[in-house]
């Protein structure tokens, strides 16, 4: 398989705080890959860094062979790097399909956008019977499959997850993953993962990275990391939650199950 992302040595700031320094990670074309980490560990800033949203202090992104820092996060997006962000920040006042429609607004091809939102509808039935309702009166599940939707009508090449699991119940949090899986199997198109729900991550990715304080302190595949008794402890359900490097976690509670 050959390399689709290829981040090195990166670095960013946020004023005088240090958020994420010296990662270094890839993704090869097709591959589901996951960084676990726990709240404030660097997840979102990392994928905001690779997102264009953000710019990196120091440090390098190639995507398809070609370095994307720098670039403004539309011409990212254009690229096929695309982000569902946390807190999936649908437009609450325009409808479902609207809302597909707004992810496709760089695309020329009416009849290829019409054939994508069928498939969008034919993975979340759901969105289907609601597709002329306001998106901001959809439960938090069907929020979190419109961003995906949306995203997917951008023609991903890449397509970037930041906590899908946030505030779902565990069932809804198995659909979504069960679907994201599905449509990178139907559409080869390669995911990009960050999770604090590693059981859930670790089950469905190929490889996976953790990141403690802004930094990788473990890679490997999935599977071997599953076995790991330090990753099991930290990340799976163990009662260490000072995380492979020691250093303390704070853990974010769900309280609100939507
Ligand atoms: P969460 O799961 O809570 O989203 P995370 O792993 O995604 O956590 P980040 O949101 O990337 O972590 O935060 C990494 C660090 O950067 C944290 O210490 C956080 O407080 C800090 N940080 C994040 N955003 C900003 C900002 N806009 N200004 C200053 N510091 C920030």
């Amino acid at each position: 398989m050959s390399v689709l992302l290829e981040v090195r040595n990166l670095e960013t700031w946020y004023g005088p705080i240090a958020a994420m320094q010296g990662v270094n990670l890839e993704v090869k074309k097709g591959q589901m890959v996951t960084v676990l980490g726990a709240n404030g560990a660097g997840k979102t800033t990392l994928l905001n860094t690779l997102a264009g949203v953000i710019d990196p202090f120091k440090g390098q992104v190639c995507f398809e062979g070609a370095e994307v820092n720098g670039l403004d996060a539309d011409e990212v997006c254009r690229r096929g790097l695309i982000l569902v962000p946390e807190g999936r920040q649908i437009y609450p006042f325009l409808s479902v399909r609207e809302n597909l429609n707004m992810g496709a607004y760089t695309r020329k091809d009416a009849e290829g956008v019409r054939r994508d939102i069928a498939r969008v509808f034919e993975w979340f039935p759901r969105l289907l019977e609601r597709e002329n309702q306001h998106a901001g009166l959809l439960s938090g599940g069907e929020q979190q499959m419109l961003a995906i939707g949306r995203a997917f009508m951008g023609q991903p090449k890449l397509l970037m997850l930041d906590e899908p699991s946030l505030g779902l119940s565990p069932l809804l949090t198995k659909e979504i993953f069960t679907i994201i899986s599905r449509i990178r199997k139907e559409t080869q198109t390669a995911v990009l993962v960050v999770e604090q729900n590693a059981a859930i991550a670790l089950a469905h990715a190929d490889d996976g990275y953790i990141m403690e304080l802004g930094r990788i302190v473990a890679a490997d595949t999935c599977e071997a990391l599953s076995q790991k008794t330090d990753v099991r402890e930290a990340y799976l359900g163990g009662h260490n939650h000072q995380g492979l490097s020691g250093t303390s976690q704070r853990w974010k509670r769900r309280k609100t199950w939507r």
